[in-house]
């Protein structure tokens, strides 16, 4: 079988296509520079394409892409553009599938706990209802979604990847690493609010889980088990570097540097993986401690 994949060149897709592979999956890549990963290793029996116009066909659709959440500070302009590099890919997507005479029968596509909200130390599952429309994030993952689904009337199955904050070798913990080592590593605000992660290799696994169980369809949290407070967060990391940790970083400082991103790390949400526990999905690391470790060694 194919997998098409949009995104294929960022920090998840560069971690989940060798799993793929190893299952004998041809992979495609959708990306909008398809040359600079020719000679990459990592792409070498890869096929990278520019125009979805140049895929025959695909049996699943992947799909991952758009602007990088904390790449640049929030304006009114960044913000159209994380929104509009999602919306507008996942709807040339439906698009195109719907014109294929052999459509895909499954999309895996992006979406994040941001759809929840700041929601305090409520557990949240896949059934709980989004957060407040007033919320950018909440807003981005409803549209995302929404988009997304509309594959269903096509005839696919369609899951959305409530994703967690991914931890691995790239992505938001070299960020949160930073700090720590100047020894300035510290919890943000009060530091009450959840902070609901993954380790990268869960997440691919958690993807082809999703491939696999044909059972699984709608939104599905990708978090580990045990989300843990930005205090906890800070002590374990701390722990880990072998760092101190007694500074506490004031939320209005933070939000002075980060601007409206700032408010995800300040409310947070705690979110557990209902849908892919209960589907027999077993954590490689369901701690944050052993994650870190694992990463960090
Ligand atoms: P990355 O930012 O590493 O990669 C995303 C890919 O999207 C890039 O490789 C790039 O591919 C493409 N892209 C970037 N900017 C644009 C743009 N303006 N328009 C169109 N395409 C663009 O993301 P991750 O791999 O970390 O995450 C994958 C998805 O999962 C993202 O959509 C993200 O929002 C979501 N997610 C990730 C989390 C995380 O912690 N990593 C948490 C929650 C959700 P190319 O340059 O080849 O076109």
């Amino acid at each position: 079988e194919t997998i098409l994949v949009t995104g294929g060149t960022g920090f998840i897709g560069r971690n989940l296509i060798p799993l793929l592979q190893k299952d004998n999956y041809n992979i495609v890549v959708l990306s909008r520079t398809p040359t600079k990963y020719e000679d990459d290793f990592y792409y070498k029996h890869v096929k990278l394409i520019e125009n979805l116009s140049e895929v025959k066909h695909a049996d699943i659709v992947i799909n991952l892409a758009g602007a990088n959440l904390s790449a640049k500070r929030w304006t009114d302009k960044y913000k159209q553009e994380i929104v509009n590099s999602r919306l507008d890919l996942t709807e040339n997507l439906i698009d195109w599938m719907t014109h294929q005479e052999r459509k895909p029968h499954t999309l895996i596509s992006g979406s994040a706990i941001g759809y929840y909200g700041p929601r305090g130390n409520e557990t949240l599952d896949e059934n709980s209802t989004s957060g407040n429309a007033s919320e950018f994030q909440v807003r981005l993952c409803s549209k995302w979604e929404d988009t997304a689904y509309r594959a269903e009337s096509l005839g696919l199955r369609v899951c959305c990847i409530r994703t967690g904050v991914v931890l691995g070798n790239q992505g938001a913990l070299s960020q949160m690493l930073l700090p720590f080592k100047f020894g300035l590593g510290g919890k943000l605000g009060s530091g009450n609010q959840y902070f609901s992660w993954i380790h990268i290799l869960d997440h691919v696994r958690a993807i082809k889980h999703i491939i696999d169980n044909n059972s699984l369809s709608g939104s599905i949290n990708l978090t580990a088990p045990n989300p843990v407070t930005n205090e906890t967060l800070t002590k374990t990391l701390g722990k880990v570097l072998g760092r101190p940790t007694f500074m506490t970083v004031p939320g209005f400082a933070l939000k002075v540097v980060m601007g409206e991103m700032a408010h995800i790390l300040l409310t947070g949400q705690r979110v557990v993986p209902h849908k892919l526990e209960e589907s027999g999905f077993n954590f490689e690391f369901p701690e944050l401690e052993q994650a870190l470790h694992q990463i960090l060694k």
